[in-house]
């Protein structure tokens, strides 16, 4: 195969971040990345980095809308001063209930996927707008749709259906999963060490935990949106219905429509709980940690309830996958926060799970459990991009 580059696009609800491979047979080689930041403000960001990590784009431009910050991503593209892409990939959280397989984008797909804006509304308006322009401004270049949920498709139907009525299971009420690009992505890191029974913990701003038997997802934490399963920066995570409940009463009290009302609760459970709505600080937890160290009490209740959770969620996936060989921590708590590795772990030593203290205190890729524990522990960056990159190609080949 000749050489072929790749173009990812991951969009955000106020930032595009890109990066361009070359393709070449097995090879995948990142030759640069970039992203635009701060749409919807006067001051954004525009940086363009080659692979050994120099500013090649540095900028500072006014992003007011999102058409202006993609633009800048486009003309750079078509400057000369890159490699034109020959096919581009774009993460896409959800594709509703119908759309499962990562595949080629067409107009109808887009608008498909648009009507599925209430499975991942803070995500999907963006997305399709960025598909839309992208065929638009690379004409005659195939885009390809690589979903988060697509990894998760594997699950047993016990573990997606949730206990509701057939009048909204119908509808695609359902467990579909997040985080799948990154799970995939360990697995593919790991390859012909990829054990029979396997824990994934992607604990990063958003976080969540999948079990993993053979290489495929048999059960996984977030559930019809990215609020359910462990409490993570600004997320309730699964929460007794009562309390929505509880909550919805007193703001409907004070708001007209019902709409609106909905609204009012999601930003409860969406925006303002987890780790920020505990402590009353910050959803960050390098500023989480900061706060422990002062005494700040709140902070530590808030990482409390964050490792206790994992723990226990580690211990479920336990049962459903009858024992465990390896668990791995990811993301950018899994990777970086030694103190949240250690305290999910501390009391798992019953369940064969035991750390090495020396090992755990290092940042990025490694073994962390000791010598004579039972399961392996390890540390993996995720690489999300690299996966999509992978689909791409193998579509293309289709
Ligand atoms: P996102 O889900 O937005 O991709 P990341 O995977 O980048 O987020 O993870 C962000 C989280 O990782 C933040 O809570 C941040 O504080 C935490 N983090 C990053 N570096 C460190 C570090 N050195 N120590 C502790 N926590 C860290």
């Amino acid at each position: 195969m000749a050489s072929l580059p790749v173009l990812v696009l991951n969009s955000g609800s106020s930032s595009i971040k890109f990066s361009l491979y070359e393709a070449c047979n097995g090879e995948r080689t990142r030759l640069f990345d970039g992203a635009v930041d701060g749409i919807g403000t006067d001051l954004g960001k525009f940086w363009i980095k080659d692979a050994a990590g120099n500013k090649l784009v540095d900028q500072n431009p006014a992003l007011p809308t999102r058409a202006v910050a993609f633009k800048l991503v486009a003309d750079a593209l078509h400057s000369g001063d890159f490699p034109a892409p020959a096919a581009i990939g774009h993460r896409m959280v959800s594709g509703g209930p119908t759309i499962q397989e990562n595949q080629l984008i067409t107009p109808e797909l887009i608008d498909e996927m648009e009507r599925y804006t209430a499975f991942a509304p803070l995500h999907t308006p963006i997305a399709v707008y960025i598909m839309r322009e992208a065929l638009r401004l690379f004409p005659g270049v195939p885009n390809f749709v690589c979903l988060d949920t697509y990894f998760h498709r594997t699950m047993p139907e016990e573990a997606w259906r949730m206990p509701i009525p057939e009048e909204y299971a119908s509808i695609g009420v359902r467990r579909y999963g997040y985080h799948g690009l990154s799970y995939e992505s360990i697995v593919y890191q790991l390859g012909t060490e990829t054990p029979a029974r396997l824990i994934v913990a992607h604990l990063g701003n958003g976080a969540s935990i999948t079990a993993i038997r053979d290489g495929k997802c048999v059960d996984t934490s977030m559930g019809l949106t990215p609020t359910g399963g462990i409490i993570s920066g600004t997320r309730t995570g699964d929460i007794d219905p009562g309390v929505l409940l509880f909550v919805l009463r007193q703001i409907a009290a004070e708001t007209p429509g019902t709409a609106e009302a909905a609204d009012k609760l999601e930003t409860f459970a969406s925006k303002k709980a987890g780790l920020l709505g505990v402590s009353g600080l910050t959803n960050d937890m390098r500023g989480l940690r900061d706060a422990i160290a002062q005494g700040d009490e709140r902070a530590r209740m808030a990482v409390t309830l964050f490792t206790r959770t994992i723990s226990k969620w580690i211990g479920s996936f336990m049962a459903v996958l009858g024992g465990l060989d390896m668990l791995v921590f990811t993301g950018g708590i899994g990777e970086n926060d030694i103190a949240s590795r250690a305290e999910i772990c501390a009391g798992l030593g019953p369940l064969g799970i035991v750390l090495d203290p020396a090992r755990n205190n290092v940042r990025g890729e490694a073994v962390i459990s000791s010598e004579d524990s039972p399961v392996t522990v390890r540390v993996i960056p995720p690489a999300e991009d690299l996966m999509i990159v992978n689909h791409v190609v193998r579509l293309l080949a289709q």
